[in-house]
């Protein structure tokens, strides 16, 4: 049966990486079908909000969901009435329940010298953030007064407990739990409960404890040492922004948010890129690279999942750069180099 996608290119250079992914996507020997929807900016020009009730009920009947980018000048403005493209994205997080987002951080060979690290440290770096997205700071009771202000962080057990479960089943070796226990009380209730699930559940994972300051140093003094990070939602945004500058370029980062059982979205780490939307110049390895995701933790399909990183790897290898990564290869020459490989 074929495995229904809906597609949501948005704004700038979206829909011109979105439309390369298909084609990838299309020479795999999977039956994957899909369903087109407008979003972000697009959205709010057709009908005036980023994320339409015709678009949600689609993504919330798919298999998956594998959007591009969104938001654009067009769309900024300060004036808190109007809708902005980026509400789309919260939107979807929340009613589709995306709790974690996954960032895998895997330096590529031919790229090693766009990183701004020695290439000794991050030789065989490959790791994997693990980010709790619905919790904690960013969401907690928030109060204001002229002179004060104050962000409630919360964390319940359950929460905690789901999070810990994705970071172990993702792990190979080792799950690098961040928290900042020596101060924060929700830290150290994370802690327990992280104790817990590895005891009762993934007893065969190792798990240390890492506090926070210590991992944002290690992370770039020694990143192959870490396997899986698993952070609250503040940490890992910073924390995955910080691992990201490992490999040099934001036009190589995909992500993956996944909740309990319904679909994931799977998205590149950059944004639409308007200053280069229509001149044929996006790099969209990033894009390819978020429906490798979208095969393997969406639809486990691991095998064609490999074949496409393969392929992203094997193109690089050969000489392909973008003009980001300091080359000339266009989006349509970058994806025939990639297509030659699959
Ligand atoms: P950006 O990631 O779009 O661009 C930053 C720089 O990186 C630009 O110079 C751009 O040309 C370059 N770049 C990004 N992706 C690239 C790619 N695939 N190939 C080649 N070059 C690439 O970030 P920004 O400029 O801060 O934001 C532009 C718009 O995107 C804004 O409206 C912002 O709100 C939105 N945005 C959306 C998302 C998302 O959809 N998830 C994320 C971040 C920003």
């Amino acid at each position: 049966m074929a495995r229904r996608i809906v597609l949501l290119p948005g704004d700038g250079i979206g829909p011109e990486i979105a439309a390369a992914t298909v084609q990838v996507l299309g020479a795999l020997a999977v039956d994957l079908e899909f369903d087109e929807h407008l979003f972000g900016g697009a959205s709010i020009d057709a009908c005036g909000v980023a994320l339409s009730d015709e678009t949600l009920a689609a993504c919330r009947a798919a298999d998956a969901v594998l959007l591009a980018a969104v938001g654009g000048p067009k769309w900024d403005s300060t004036d808190p009435a109007k809708p902005r493209p980026e509400q789309g994205l919260l939107g979807l997080r929340k009613a589709l329940g995306l709790f974690a987002n996954l960032r895998p951080v895997r330096p590529l060979p031919a790229l090693y010298d766009a990183s701004p690290l020695k290439r000794e440290l991050i030789e065989q770096v490959d790791l994997l953030v693990v980010r709790e997205l619905t919790g904690g700071i960013y969401f907690g009771a928030k109060t204001r007064t002229k002179d004060s202000a104050s962000d409630a962080c919360v964390y319940t057990r359950s929460e905690i407990e789901r999070i810990a479960r994705v970071a172990f089943s993702s792990a190979r070796s080792r799950v690098t739990s961040v928290d900042k226990a020596n101060v924060l009380e929700t830290s150290r209730l994370w802690r327990e409960v992280v104790r817990g699930v590895h005891a009762s559940e993934f007893p065969d994972v190792e798990l240390e404890h890492m506090l926070v300051d210590a991992a944002a140093m290690r992370l770039v003094a020694t990143p192959r040492h870490f396997d899986v990070i698993l952070t609250e939602n503040m940490f890992g945004d910073i924390l995955s922004d910080e691992a990201a500058m490992l490999t040099g370029s934001i036009g190589m980062l995909p992500s993956a948010s996944l909740g309990d059982g319904g679909p994931g979205v799977f998205e590149p780490v950059h944004g639409s890129a308007p200053d280069i939307a229509g001149t044929g110049q996006a790099n969209p390895l990033a894009m390819f690279l978020s429906a490798a995701l979208m095969l393997r933790h969406g639809l486990a399909l691991d095998t064609e999942a490999a074949a496409v990183e393969s392929a992203v790897d094997r193109a690089l290898a050969d000489g392909l750069l973008t003009p980001d990564l300091g080359g000339r290869a266009t989006t349509a020459e970058a994806t025939s180099a990639v297509l030659q490989h699959l």
